[in-house]
């Protein structure tokens, strides 16, 4: 296992991080600025983020700084009410890889949805059986792009939690058997991303990280379990202040082959939402080295 305890070289701050200091949108320039004084050699960008600012000059900006994207946030979405959303889901899916591409990300994170219209507050049915087809077409139909344009597709298996309203893949084992279906021959086109935040709790976890391997391992993503967590979404903990052995996990996902980034994402509106930037980021170049 690589020893973080000394640089920062395989940290990535996955921009939502510090995306909304004190409730003010903080634009992404400013976060590469912040990242690229600090030696942080990689971030992972949200769309909107990205559209706010121009992909032109984001895509500059990352090459002046030689900052590497160890993903791009987010594609999926795929299960809708009806024709014309599964289609929309799909154009919009194509651009995500596009913009990916514009800025050399090394995979496009799928959160792949859950029941349609569940996000917005009413879920149009309740058939996640459906869901988990239209899924699976949508990623099935998406790949052909994504190979077309040598973009990797990562899988993120969201918390159970969320799997109404983000993603119906909830496990390592669904994500894989998805990779396995379409991807037989394991040509790194469609992997996983392992974030600790939605899987740590899963008595498979350590065998589907092995029967992932390095061809699948495509984004390591941490942050930290709180107890109690008190908001299902933005309250998440930094590294070191939950429950998490973020250095087992990454054990299990370095002997089996990953060596790329450990990327920092974490939403926390009452706690790290609340500070400033500059501590947030040193902060987390310190719990890199000493619980990462
Ligand atoms: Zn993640």
């Amino acid at each position: 296992m690589r020893d973080f305890s000394q640089d920062h070289l395989w940290l990535s701050i996955n921009t939502a991080t510090v995306r909304k200091q004190r409730g003010v949108e903080q634009p992404l320039p400013a976060i590469i600025e912040a990242c690229a004084k600090r030696g942080i050699r990689a971030i992972s960008p949200w769309r909107d983020q990205v559209a706010a600012a121009g992909l032109g000059r984001v895509s500059s900006l990352v090459k002046t700084h030689g900052i590497a994207l160890s993903g791009y946030c987010r594609g999926g979405m795929f299960p809708a009410a009806d024709a014309a959303g599964i289609k929309a889901a799909h154009e919009d899916n194509r651009r995500a890889v596009d913009e990916a591409c514009e800025l050399n990300a090394a995979c496009l994170v799928l959160v792949v949805g859950g029941l349609p219209g569940a996000l917005a507050g009413k879920a149009t049915h309740k058939d996640i059986a459906l869901s988990r087809s239209q899924v699976r077409d949508g990623i099935a139909d998406l790949l052909d792009y994504a190979r077309q344009n040598k973009m990797p597709l990562a899988i993120e298996p969201l918390h159970p939690m969320y799997a109404a309203d983000r993603a119906c893949i909830n496990t390592m084992e669904q994500a894989l058997d998805v990779c396995d279906a379409l991807d037989p021959s394991r040509t790194r086109a469609l992997g996983v991303a392992v974030d600790v935040y939605h899987v740590w709790w899963d008595p498979k976890l350590e065998a589907q990280i092995k029967r992932a391997g390095k061809e699948r391992l495509l984004a390591f993503h941490v942050c930290d379990w709180l107890t109690p967590t008190t908001d299902l979404l933005n309250d998440r903990g930094m590294m070191g202040d939950g429950v998490i052995d973020i250095p087992k996990i990454r054990g299990w996902v370095e002997a089996a082959g990953f060596a790329g980034y450990s990327e920092v994402e974490i939403f926390s509106s009452v706690n790290w939402w609340q500070r400033d930037c500059a501590e947030v980021l040193d902060t987390c170049i310190a719990r890199h080295k000493s619980v990462v």
